[in-house]
């Protein structure tokens, strides 16, 4: 199976199953644009996506190529086998109402990843209660030396892509990141495809 190239429209996201030994490619289209992935093991949805345990596991907090992201339980989830970006962050939660609302002093709805995951796992049997920090895919967040963290332009140009395969059955979330701020002033659409097998087409 090849799924067609799917578009995830500004602000908006999905939630798909991605079989053990799926790959998962997510592309840029425009450049620019963060997408957020939270995800749960399909066999024991209790167990999520977990930086710190990711963090903890590969020593680092920058993850590119080579990269395993794990779940709480310490089960691998997603392996990264290309990344033509090389800047993603594993460090902050998706954008969320609560956090407009703090930046920018007023009620007004403002769509956000962590509504749109969670609508994206509504169908499956999964306690969206769970989803905390994401991989922000193409999300620029550079660290200074005395840990100060500010969310910069994303470094991705128009086709950047990165392929994770699944080291477990899952249950995803991806979002097109609804935050002008953390989008270089625009919100724009994410595009994703999901391969059976690794084939070296993939990876052009
Ligand atoms: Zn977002």
């Amino acid at each position: 199976m090849n799924l067609k190239r799917q578009t995830i429209q500004a602000q908006t996201g999905i939630g798909f199953q991605l079989k053990k030994g799926q790959l998962l490619k997510v592309i840029d289209p425009l450049g620019e644009q963060v997408s957020d992935l939270f995800c749960y093991s399909q066999l024991e949805p209790w167990d999520a996506l977990s930086s710190g345990r990711t963090i903890d596991t590969c020593d680092t907090i920058l993850f590119t190529r080579g990269h395993t992201l794990y779940s709480q339980s310490g089960k691998a989830m997603l392996e990264i086998l290309e990344d033509t970006c090389g800047r993603h962050d594993f460090l902050v939660t998706p954008c969320s109402q609560q956090m407009f609302e703090m930046i920018s002093g007023k009620p007004d709805y403002h769509p956000s990843c962590f509504e749109n995951l969670k609508k994206a796992f509504q169908s499956f049997e999964v306690n969206p209660d769970q989803i905390s920090t994401s991989f922000n895919i193409f999300m620029n967040v550079p660290i200074q030396a005395d840990g100060k963290i500010s969310v910069q332009a994303p470094l991705s140009k128009a086709g950047d892509f990165v392929i994770f395969q699944a080291k477990m059955d899952l249950i995803v979330g991806l979002t097109a990141c609804s935050d002008e701020g953390t989008n270089n002033g625009s919100c724009k659409p994410i595009e994703f495809e999901i391969f059976d097998h690794l084939r070296a087409e993939i990876f052009k």
